[in-house]
């Protein structure tokens, strides 16, 4: 626990990423009960280890459906719908190309393209046998794998806010390794809190600027994050669902400003895939999102900010809106 201006900090490590949480009061009681409510999220959705509720349904596949929770079977359900919507580019099937390259984790590598062609497949999101009644997931083709990865964190930030809010904590922060979801301002910020923007490729203290919010959830996914080189080339882990290659595109990170962290996850991936000219488009018929397009030619594309303030900090960057 750390200590700043009446700010108590509070970290961890989970889901194989940094997780910090901001109260306004000394309450470490309360930090260990988030800590373990995450805990808890991570065990029903984690791919990352041989059980959870989500492997249970990747090991029965082309064998049997399985009987899953309420928030699991409601989260997938989710992750289905956008899968399928035209044109996305977010595939909760996406699983064995992910298994397969690896990135991120040890012997990441990249897999040659007849085996990448055969795992995509296995990709078919229009394929899940979902049934309301049961609560039950059915993946029809043996090596089909559910991964929650583009969306699971969005998720847990809200449960995290909703259990924050019913403790009757007014003002507060949690960073899910990129998922940031707050409660109220700072006291004595009106203007909001203020969350910074990472510079691509730079150290942890270089930002381009910050995204002042009150209340709203801010969420990065960025190329930059999880990644190898390999005959020049960066490969990362965003997969165009349509190719089982990392999305290739000009863009190096999307923030997506929302109330829920879970339309902020889901969302920076669809605009990752629609790339920023398609997105801003995209964006003019979404009210309740905004979002921060960084860009490998050196610009911050901000949508019409109705949400957030940008300031910038780095001017070697070109701020366009
Ligand atoms: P996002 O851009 O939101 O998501 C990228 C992730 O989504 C990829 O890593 C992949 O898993 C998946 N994905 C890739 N392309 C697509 C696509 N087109 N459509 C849909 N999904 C896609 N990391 C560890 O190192 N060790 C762990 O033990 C570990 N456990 C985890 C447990 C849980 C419950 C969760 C949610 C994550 C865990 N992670 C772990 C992190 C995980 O592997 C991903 O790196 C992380 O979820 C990516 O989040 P992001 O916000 O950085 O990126
Ligand atoms: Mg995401």
């Amino acid at each position: 626990m750390t200590s700043d201006a009446g700010v108590h900090s509070y970290s961890a490590v989970l889901m194989g990423s940094p997780i910090l949480l901001k109260l306004f009061e000394d309450n470490p009681t309360l930090a260990s009960q988030v800590f373990r409510l995450i805990k808890q999220q991570e065990n029903l959705f984690t791919v990352n280890r041989a059980a959870s509720e989500v492997m249970a349904i990747n090991h029965a596949a082309g064998r049997h459906p399985v009987v899953v929770s309420a928030p699991v079977f409601e989260l997938i359900s989710v992750a289905h719908a956008v899968s399928i919507l035209p044109d996305s580019a977010f595939n909760f099937t996406i699983g064995p190309v992910v298994k397969r390259w690896k990135i991120g984790f040890q012997g990441r590598e990249v897999p040659p393209a007849a085996e990448i062609e055969a795992l995509l497949r296995l990709t078919d999101p229009h394929q899940v046998v979902l049934d309301a009644e049961q609560h039950s997931v059915f993946l029809p083709l043996p090596g089909m794998e559910i991964d929650l990865g583009a969306i699971a964190k969005g998720y847990i930030a809200d449960v995290v806010q909703a259990f924050l809010r019913q403790q009757g904590v007014a003002q507060a922060l949690i960073n899910l390794g990129g998922n940031v979801q707050t409660l109220g301002s700072p006291p004595h910020q009106p203007q909001g809190w203020g969350i910074g923007l990472k510079k691509p490729f730079g150290r942890d203290d270089e930002l381009l600027g910050t995204l002042q919010v009150q209340g709203k959830s801010v969420v990065t996914s960025g190329i930059y994050e999880r990644y190898f080189e390999r005959d020049g080339r960066c490969w990362h882990h965003i997969f165009d669902p349509h190719t089982g290659y990392p999305l290739d595109n000009e863009l190096l990170s999307v923030t997506v400003i929302a109330d829920r962290s879970l339309d902020g996850d889901i969302y920076t991936t669809l605009l990752y895939g629609m790339g920023p000219e398609q997105g801003l488009a995209y964006l003019a018929g979404q009210p309740d999102i905004d979002a921060v397009f960084v860009t490998r030619d050196r610009q911050i594309i901000c949508s019409p900010a109705r949400h957030f303030r940008f300031s910038q900090l780095d001017f070697s960057w070109q701020l366009r809106h």
